[in-house]
């Protein structure tokens, strides 16, 4: 049937048999065949429906997923094997969408696909970037960026033919709106909602990603977070976020009225997730239709209110979104005295400064505005809503406890486990039932077989055979080799010094010297970074200068080569993820106690088997009570003692350099004779500097914990057999992070559909 189907299409649309055509070829036919079953797949409905807004959605490629969730994965690849033809390589024809920056966009991801696999009415709703997120090119031991287009003329998007018009204050624009579909994991249907404008102009980029920040009807969906250094850029942003949250606010009330909804009730219709602060402008705009719609203003704000829940990412504070007022004036001044009225409220209910919603400054704090006029405030690890509760949002937990609450992120097993391993599938397939396929938590059925040798062994090899696959993925499309008998300790995840890349650099360097020293290890070892890092942060760009150094240095030295390999991969993104985590042994996540939310790569690894080596943050926490005390390396200073630091100001990272000689030593090798040969020497000078006179995120205080921490995960990696029950123990416990766990409690707790 299937076969016959797909036989067909490929003689109607290429005129030619499936063995003759070229994998592109293929692909589009793929494309066309797959998204004619998704229109056949019922559309879940229900009497409550959820809108995710979201200014990201990192939904990878699309091709795989979808056929595995549609229940036909083994049955096409069948097909394309017996015309002696490979799913695989098809795959890597697809464009990846790039509509995401990190982890907050491939959360919104994960989170869609579990949505619909549980079967609950819920769209997403963002914005159809052409360019997307940048592309990352190295040269000169430098990022450069480049335009990254990946809408073809056929592809997932599917034009709507709906339309809304969106009113700035010195022009009205007309979207456009496309939809994707996202189907759930052998169940019905829901929609990404991405809107558009109908004049967007990509003639206009120029040099690398520079554009003329002025022209809003022909930039606006250009790029994703686009340059704001400046106010035009500001400004741009803000046409950015007022456009989705129009939009989005104008689709939920014209689908409502569709099916004949009392706007008055909308609350028992709508749930409106605000992931991060990026669409808090729905908040006024939603009111201000719902007073378009003859509805009086004090039972719209609590409509709205009942409506909308926050979804907090961050405590950064420079991550915490404040438009100054007359910005907002400029671009969307309707939904000004909105605000202006929402904070006279929050003002005359309470004195405190901390809670106001427009500042001394005549600032817009968009989190306060969630915070006020949302039902639900939720963090995304344990310890990150605790922090939030206790330090961050203090003033706010005061006044509302019972809005807050915690929902630990998680991931999609569809594509970080089915699509992206299916030898470790075929291996858990082989000591728990199927089931595990729907529910995660039988993988800890697993552990019954944490003594069998066999079972062990087999885990290695499936662990050595996805080592191989990504020696040869490398070698083919960034022209690196990787020894697949070395340890591979991989840290992927957006370049931020909060993250530090900069101490797992240092340990290159440590590890460097000490080879030099005659010090030579048991086991070569393959140090992996992936990370871009945001086109005007100067100071991740100069850490990816020293890791690319470092590469360099370590590749020409011959006393070095055969034991240590660095490498960092060229443009980080979902697909190189997929490649990568299966193949890796050592998990790196070594944010600064108390920075990391929660973190995703975290699971993804754990999932496949890697082991972590990282801080007591974001969720490490929760992946260190399942796991034990044996299965992950933890260091480091705690997320309470980092805040007192914070507090007392006490953490003076030249005393390091100063009072101890191997950190010196390890700090000046960045500007050696030898990297200066290398690198350029001014931004050597400058990361140099930066660590010694200011490091903010305490890269030194936990360094030498660290370099012990990773020393004995090396040692204790070469007994082969232990570390095989490490890798079996953290994939049995991986189940709790599943995304179906997430979204089970986000509807359980704030959205309540069906
Ligand atoms: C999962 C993922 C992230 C998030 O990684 P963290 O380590 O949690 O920061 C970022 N980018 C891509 C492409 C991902 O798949």
């Amino acid at each position: 049937m299937l076969e016959n189907e797909l036989t067909a299409l490929v003689q109607t649309k290429l005129n030619k048999e499936m063995k003759d055509a070229s994998d592109k070829e293929l692909y589009y036919v793929l494309l066309a065949y797959t998204k004619e079953r998704l229109k056949e797949t019922p559309a879940i409905e229900g009497d409550k429906k959820l809108y995710y807004i979201s200014a990201e959605f990192l939904i990878g490629k699309l091709l795989s997923n979808n056929l595995i969730n549609l229940g036909i994965y083994e049955e096409v690849a069948e097909v394309l094997k017996k015309n002696g033809r490979e799913l695989s390589r098809i795959e890597e024809v697809e464009p990846e969408p790039s509509l995401g920056n990190g982890g907050l966009g491939r959360l919104a991801a994960c989170f869609l696909d579990s949505i619909a696999t549980l079967g609950l009415a819920g769209d997403g709703i963002g914005l159809n970037y052409h360019m997307g997120l940048f592309r990352q090119v190295f040269q000169g031991h430098k990022q450069k960026e480049v335009p990254n287009p990946w809408i073809e003329p056929e592809s997932w998007l599917t034009d709507t033919g709906i339309r809304f018009e969106v009113p700035f204050r010195d022009f009205t624009l007309t979207s456009r709106l496309y939809d994707i579909d996202v189907a759930g994991y052998e169940n019905g249907k829901n929609k990404l909602h991405l809107f558009d404008v109908e004049g967007v102009d990509e003639s206009i980029i120029g040099d690398g990603i520079n554009f003329d920040k002025h022209n809003i009807g022909k930039n606006l969906t250009l790029f994703l977070y686009p340059d704001d250094s400046d106010k035009a850029g500001n400004l741009l942003r803000i046409y950015q976020q007022y456009f989705m949250v129009s939009n989005a606010a104008q689709l939920i009330l014209k689908e409502c009225k569709e099916k004949g909804y009392d706007l008055r009730r909308l609350h028992e219709h709508v749930a409106i997730q605000i992931n991060d602060t990026h669409p808090s402008m729905v908040i006024p705009e939603l009111i201000r239709l719902l007073v378009q719609n003859q509805i009086d203003f004090n039972e719209a704000i609590e409509i709205v209110q009942k409506t909308c829940a926050y979804t907090n990412h961050t405590i950064l504070a420079e991550a915490l979104e404040k438009w100054p007022l007359d910005y907002l004036e400029q671009v969307a001044p309707q939904i000004v005295p909105i605000i202006k009225d929402l904070d006279t409220r929050v003002k005359g209910r309470y004195q405190d400064p901390r809670v106001a919603i427009i500042d001394e400054q005549n600032r817009v704090h968009m989190a306060h505005m969630d915070i006020h006029f949302g039902h639900s405030v939720n963090g995304v690890a344990a310890l990150h809503t605790e922090i939030l509760k206790n330090s961050e949002l203090k003033h706010f937990y005061d006044i509302y406890p019972q809005k807050f609450n915690n929902k630990t992120n998680g991931i999609t097993f569809r594509r970080w486990l089915l699509h992206c391993n299916k030898e470790l599938v075929r291996w858990i397939s082989g000591y728990v039932e199927e089931d595990f396929r729907k529910d995660a938590n039988k993988l800890e059925k697993l552990l019954r077989h944490i003594d069998s040798e066999i079972a062990l062994e087999k885990l290695l090899d499936v662990k050595h055979q996805k080592k191989v696959q990504l020696a040869e993925y490398l070698k083919e499309t960034q022209r690196l080799e990787l020894n697949p008998d070395s340890i591979f300790d991989i840290q992927i995840k957006r370049l931020h010094e909060y993250k530090r890349q900069q101490m797992n650099a240092l340990y290159v360097i440590y590890k460097y010297m000490e080879i030099k020293a005659g010090k030579k290890p048991q086991i070569p070892i393959t140090m992996i970074f992936g990370a871009k890092a945001a086109p005007a942060y100067t100071i991740a760009k100069d850490i990816i200068h020293l890791i690319l150094c470092l590469q360099e240095l370590v590749d020409h030295d011959p006393d070095v080569a055969p034991y240590l390999k660095v490498v960092m991969v060229e443009n980080y993104n979902v697909t190189m993820a997929e490649h990568l985590i299966p193949a890796c042994d050592i998990s790196e996540q070594i944010s600064l106690a108390s920075k990391e939310a929660s973190g995703t790569g975290n699971m993804k690894f754990m999932l496949n088997g890697a082991v972590t080596l990282g801080t007591e943050d974001g969720a490490n926490v929760e992946i260190h009570e399942l796991v034990g005390d044996d299965n992950i390396y933890i260091f480091g200073e705690s997320s309470q003692q980092v805040i007192d630091h914070y507090a007392n100001r006490d953490y003076r990272a030249v005393d390091y350099y100063i009072n101890d000689e191997q950190i010196r030593s390890l700090i000046n090798f960045i500007i050696s004779p030898e990297m200066m040969k290398i690198g350029d020497p001014y931004h050597l000078l400058q990361i140099h500097a930066e660590l010694i006179q200011k490091d903010w995120f305490m890269t030194l205080l936990d360094l030498k914990d660290y370099i012990a921490t990773k020393n004995r995960a090396y040692e204790e990696y070469a007994d082969r057999k232990a570390w095989s029950k490490k890798m079996l123990t953290n994939i049995a416990m991986a189940g709790y992070f599943s995304s179906d766990r997430t979204i089970a409690e986000y509807n359980k707790d704030i959205w309540h559909l069906k």
